[in-house]
């Protein structure tokens, strides 16, 4: 798929419709359509990668890890915990080829990963 049929990608240009939670110069947080979790946002670069496995610059990355703490701590989970993942690929199960990471949290999880 083409970067500009990519729908974070036109998410992160005001193109399509999110409910965003925090946004900067390189990076733009809104809520899953499709919550798991009391809490499910995805953070992602306005700039496209495929995903983490794409020579993302790794100053980047600390961009978006630092904008999953400011998201936990705005929808207020900070306190009572929360998981950041993201999905690279096939086997795990990537359905959006754009980085992102789901910030989700608000109720106990397993145990398992
Ligand atoms: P992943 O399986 O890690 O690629 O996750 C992609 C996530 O994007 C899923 O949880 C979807 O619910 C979510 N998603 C897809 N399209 C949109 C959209 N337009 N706005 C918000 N979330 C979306
Ligand atoms: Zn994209």
């Amino acid at each position: 798929m083409s970067e500009e049929e990519c729908i974070f990608c036109k998410i992160a240009k005001g193109e399509i419709g999110s409910e965003t939670v925090y946004e900067d110069e390189n990076v733009i947080a809104f809520r899953d359509l499709n919550p798991k979790m009391p809490v499910h946002v995805l953070v992602i670069p306005k700039e496209h990668y495929d995903n983490l496995s794409d020579d993302v610059p790794e100053a980047l990355i600390g961009q978006v890890f630092g904008a999953a703490a400011r998201v936990a701590k705005i929808c207020g989970i900070d306190e009572s915990g929360y998981r950041v993942v993201s999905n690279i690929g096939k086997d795990a199960c990537q359905s959006v080829m754009h980085l992102h990471v789901h910030v989700i949290g608000g109720a106990p999880m397993g145990d398992d990963l």
